[in-house]
Parts: structure tokens; C-alpha cells; sequence
């Protein structure tokens, strides 16, 4: 029986699981937002099975052009996250700065809110979305990660700008999506990765998913929740989990959707055969470029883009300054 909007993040509803239904319907228990967000990312009456031979050639493609990334690796491993990989495919100047990350309100409060979202979507009951944001909070700060140690080390003025923000990104959460159903099989933060071993290795965790295979047929979508502006980086982002986990698991996702919290927009976009070729050409360049700069010595290369507003060198780069220039006089 569908329930109340708002009882429940877990036991809400046939409704709700019809997520996975190809024919499913609006419902006045939802808000305009929110069955609009259905409407998206709803199954078409067609079944989406990809050819299986596309997926071998795919895959025999890139396990090949890993073995001749091999012989110039020697002893050294790589990591390619969506990150690194927008980061080397942009200015090679900042990206050889980018190992020396830390955490930020901004960048912290989105990874409590997501966090605070997998809580949610397992939680039985209706919780005040603060309480669930200190719960995260709590279980992050005791966690041994770079993160943990960010937490546990802040101020209590600096504990409730961070709590202010988590909690404003899960309401606008709340407010995009309906409640998650156990049969829509939704994940949060979901660690994909492949190979196996190295040393080259895909990885990342993909914010939200929804559905899974049935057989050969694609059913899964994958999530990133977004603040601010739309960015074509993210769906390249996107397109980077879609090719790691049709290599792990031979049945690509059938559809990708950047959410954007504060203007309750998702850019949404089908895979097809063609958006996993482009995402295999730039991750396989994205290789090339780091074990160039980073094994091979290559000297790199500017490339001023949005990245020059917040990259420390800009100071000190007239490139950077003279992109961020024109920019600003409507120059292209
Ligand atoms: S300011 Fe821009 S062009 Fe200069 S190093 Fe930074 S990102 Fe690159």
C-alpha cells in the first residue's frame, strides 16, 4: 500500500519500486519535483540489451592497449578516478599540483550528505534530516580516513557551517527524489573498480545507483548529485563510470543522470554504444597523458580553462590570468 509522503524513506511503497516498471505512472503522493524525477529516469517499454559482441571488442580493446601502457610503467601502479582523469585531460600544469588536496566545508559537506543519504535510504521511520546529518557526521569523524581526521579536528563554529551545509544538500535531496525503495535496489556511494590488480586501475564510487541487471538487460542508472553550475566535465564524469562498470560487469548502465540539487535539474543521457567508445578513447588518452608526465618526464602543458579560478598558480600565470580576462569581458 502506498504510503504517506514523508513516512518513510524505506517502506514507501509499490510506487515506488515501480521504478523499475517500464509503464509506470505519475502519483499525487508525489510532489511535481519529484514525479518529474521518475518520469526521467523511468525504463522505456523497449528492453535495452546491448550487443555482446560490442562489449567483448570493447573490452579486448583496452585490455590490449593496457598491456603497451605496461612496458612503460615498469614497477610503477596508476589510479584513474573520474577526477584524475578530467584533471590530466586539463591544464597538465595544476594537475601535477592536484596530489595535494584538502578537504574543504564545501567539499566535506557534500561527501556528509551523501553519506547521510545512505543512512537515509536504510532508515526505518521519518528522522529530522539534521539528526541523520550528525549521525553521518559522527561515523565519518570516528572513521581512520583523511576525511575522519578533517572532522574530528574541526571547531564546533566550523562543525555547524559544515552540519548547515550537508543538511541544505540532503532536503534539496529529499525534495528531487521520491523516497527510495528497497526494490529499486539504490545504492549510495558505491565503489566500482577494475581490473582486479594493476597497474593500471579504474576506480571511483558513483554517488547514487538505481535498478540492476535483469539477465542481459541494462537496467541500472547511475547518479551524480551536483551543486552549482552544469559542467561538460560531468558528463564525462558520468560516462567514465558507465565504461568501469560495463568492463566489470559486461552489462553497461542504461542511463546516467547529473543531478543538480539547487535548481532541481538532472541532465540526463542514454548509453549507447557511441558514448562508451568516446568515454574508452578519453580514458585511454587520460592514461597516456600520465604516464607521460608522470613516468616519462614530459614537460606539461598549460591549458587555462574554469579551473584557473581557484588554481594557486594563477597568481603568478599570465595565461591564466588572460583566459580568466577574457572570460570576465565576455571575450571568448
Ligand atoms: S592558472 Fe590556469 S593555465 Fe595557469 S597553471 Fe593554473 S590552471 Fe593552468
Amino acid at each position: 500500500m502506498p504510503g504517506t509522503f514523508g513516512n518513510s524513506w524505506w517502506w514507501c511503497a509499490g510506487w515506488v519500486g515501480s521504478l523499475a516498471m517500464a509503464d509506470i505512472e505519475s502519483t499525487p503522493a508525489l510532489s511535481p519535483l519529484q514525479n518529474k524525477t521518475l518520469g526521467l529516469l523511468r525504463r522505456a517499454p523497449d528492453p535495452v540489451v546491448f550487443d555482446t559482441a560490442f562489449i567483448a571488442s570493447l573490452r579486448a580493446d583496452i585490455i590490449e592497449a593496457f598491456e603497451q601502457f605496461h612496458e612503460r610503467l615498469g614497477d610503477e601502479t596508476i589510479f584513474i578516478s573520474k577526477h584524475r582523469l578530467s584533471s590530466v585531460l586539463g591544464c597538465e600544469v595544476q594537475h601535477l599540483l592536484d596530489d595535494n588536496f584538502e578537504w574543504s566545508p564545501a567539499v566535506a559537506g557534500g561527501q556528509v550528505a551523501h553519506r547521510a543519504v545512505q543512512l537515509m535510504v536504510n532508515w526505518r521511520g521519518d528522522p529530522a534530516p539534521a539528526d541523520v546529518i550528525d549521525e553521518a557526521l559522527a561515523r565519518l569523524a570516528n572513521e581512520d580516513t583523511s576525511i575522519g581526521d578533517w572532522i574530528a579536528g574541526l571547531s564546533e563554529a566550523d562543525l555547524a557551517d559544515l552540519r548547515g551545509f550537508a543538511v541544505d544538500k540532503l532536503i534539496k535531496f529529499q525534495e528531487c527524489f521520491p523516497p527510495l525503495d528497497r526494490r529499486a535496489a539504490p545504492t549510495v556511494e558505491s565503489s566500482v573498480r577494475w581490473p582486479l590488480e594493476g597497474p593500471i586501475v579504474l576506480s571511483g564510487k558513483v554517488d547514487l545507483t538505481l535498478g540492476r541487471p535483469a539477465g542481459a538487460e541494462s537496467r541500472k542508472v547511475l547518479i551524480d548529485l551536483k551543486t552549482g553550475w552544469v559542467s561538460p566535465r560531468h558528463r564525462e564524469d558520468l560516462r567514465f563510470y558507465a565504461l568501469v562498470e560495463t568492463l566489470r560487469t559486461q552489462i553497461p548502465p542504461r542511463k546516467l543522470a547529473s543531478f543538480y540539487l539547487d535548481a532541481g535539474e538532472p541532465v540526463v543521457e542514454d548509453v549507447n554504444e557511441r558514448v562508451l567508445l568516446t568515454a574508452s578513447r578519453r580514458m585511454l588518452d587520460g592514461v597516456n597523458a600520465e604516464i607521460e608526465l608522470r613516468i616519462e618526464g614530459r614537460e606539461p602543458v598549460k591549458r587555462p580553462g574554469t579551473s584557473c579560478r581557484w588554481c594557486p598558480l594563477q597568481p603568478e600565470c599570465a595565461e591564466g590570468q588572460s583566459y580568466l580576462a577574457d572570460r570576465e569581458a565576455g571575450r571568448d
